[in-house]
């Protein structure tokens, strides 16, 4: 999870925030989920060779899921990569994703309903 206060990424189980000092309650653990995007290794595939791709996955009080996955690339395509992850990202703001955090680029959070 990420301070509600501060965004300083802390274990899960946190009761504090160990760089603002806020005390984490039951209640900001509920209040958020949150998402990080990694890159899978989808594996060989026939004239392509290996694939990648960029996954979302969050976890939070409903579970950990994935939530979206970006088109798959390869490593001849380094042009298009930032643009597959951008896809990707826009996506996950759109579905009303907050980038959060010093490397925003990779984790989100969302307020649950
Ligand atoms: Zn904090």
């Amino acid at each position: 999870m990420f301070c509600p206060n501060c965004d300083t990424q802390l274990p899960d189980e946190a009761n504090f925030c160990w760089q603002c000092g806020k005390m984490i309650t039951s209640a900001d653990h509920n209040q958020y989920e949150y998402c990080h995007i990694e890159t899978i290794r989808l594996g060989w595939r026939f004239l392509r060779g290996i694939v990648y791709c960029f996954s979302a996955k969050v976890s939070g009080p409903n579970g950990h899921y994935l939530t979206k996955k970006s088109k798959e690339w390869n490593l001849n395509q380094e042009q298009k990569v930032p643009l597959i992850f951008e896809e990707l990202r826009q996506n996950l703001i759109r579905d009303g994703w907050q980038p959060i955090g010093k490397d925003d680029k990779y984790n989100f959070r969302r307020q649950i309903k």
